[in-house]
Formats: structure tokens, sequence, C-alpha cells
């Protein structure tokens, strides 16, 4: 059962399906995934032919690094190494789709940096856009987006709501 187990994991079976497919309970399917890699790691991180050619065939098949991570319960960056290290191109930072890039401050002043209450603070909308093309673009009325050149923080308006955007959210493990 453990063969079959890890062969529809490299086939990129999520584990629910597997643990569907072969009647046992998902944290059971893990259990196994768990074993054979133990199994198949000699001393720490070396781990065998096998086993990364498994790691290969489930991030090919669309699970990420992160997900895979979790399944086999290593640590951060172990399977982004071990694909890197195969010539595989990781991207560095893979946005989740459901996760906000923003946080809602209650911050209604965009000359005073929210964070650092500094005022080297310059106008976002005035970095990229021409001063000459003002006049002309009077029906693209432009929201209020700051950035903060001492700490670096940025902030715009959204509706009624004043948004800071954040950098550090990305591969946030929130579950550990
Ligand atoms: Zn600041």
């Amino acid at each position: 059962m453990l063969k079959h187990v890890m062969t529809v994991y490299g086939y990129g079976y999520d584990i629910d399906a597997i643990a569907y497919d072969v009647d046992k309970s998902e944290d059971e399917v893990l259990g196994m995934i768990q074993h054979f890699k133990d199994i198949n790691s000699k001393s720490g991180r070396n781990y065998s032919d096998e086993l990364q050619s498994l790691i290969i065939s489930r991030y090919n098949s669309g699970i990420s690094v992160f997900m895979i991570e979790k399944e086999l319960g290593v640590g951060k960056g172990v399977v982004k190494r071990l694909l890197l290290k195969q010539g595989i191109d990781v991207p560095k930072t893979k946005k989740q789709k459901n996760k906000e890039t923003y946080a809602v401050i209650d911050h209604q002043d965009f000359s005073i940096c929210p964070d650092c209450n500094g005022r080297n603070v310059k106008d976002m909308n005035k970095l990229y856009i021409d001063e000459g093309t003002d006049k002309n673009s009077k029906k693209k009325k432009l929201k209020p987006h700051s950035y903060c050149f001492d700490c670096g923080t940025e902030w715009y308006q959204k509706g009624s709501e004043t948004h800071k955007v954040l950098f550090h959210e990305l591969n946030d493990d929130d579950e550990d």
C-alpha cells in the first residue's frame, strides 16, 4: 500500500484523494508519506534518489513547495533547495491567490507616515505621472498613494478605506 500511496503522491494527488483511495484517514496517509521520507533519508537531509524524484514529480504536477514541505514534515526551504539543486526554477515568491497583500489601517493622512510618523513621504502618483500630463488627465482622478522614504511603508486610499501595503506576508507560515 505504501508503494501505491507514494506513486499517486508523485502524480500530484491531493492528500484527501489519496486517503479516500486507500480508505485511510488523511493523517494516516501523511504518516505513511513521512515514514517513507524517514526511511529514504540518510542522515538528515540526504535523501535517496527515489525520494528526490518523487518530490520533483509532485512539484511538477502543480503542488507548491510550501505544501510539499508541510506534507513531508520537513523544514522551510528544504524542498526548495532540493529543487534548485536539481536545476528546477522555483519562483521566488508566489503570491497566494486568497492572501491579502494589504491591511486596512485607520489613517487618513497621506503626508505623515502611519508607521514612523515621519514626513519624508512622497506622493506615489507623482513618481509615476509626468507633471505635464496632469491637465489632460482630469477624468482620471488620482487616489492618494504615499510612500515613506524613512521606513518604506506604502499606503493608499481605496474607497473609504486606507490600505497599507504589506511586504512580509508571503511565505509566512502561520500554522507553526
Ligand atoms: Zn515611515
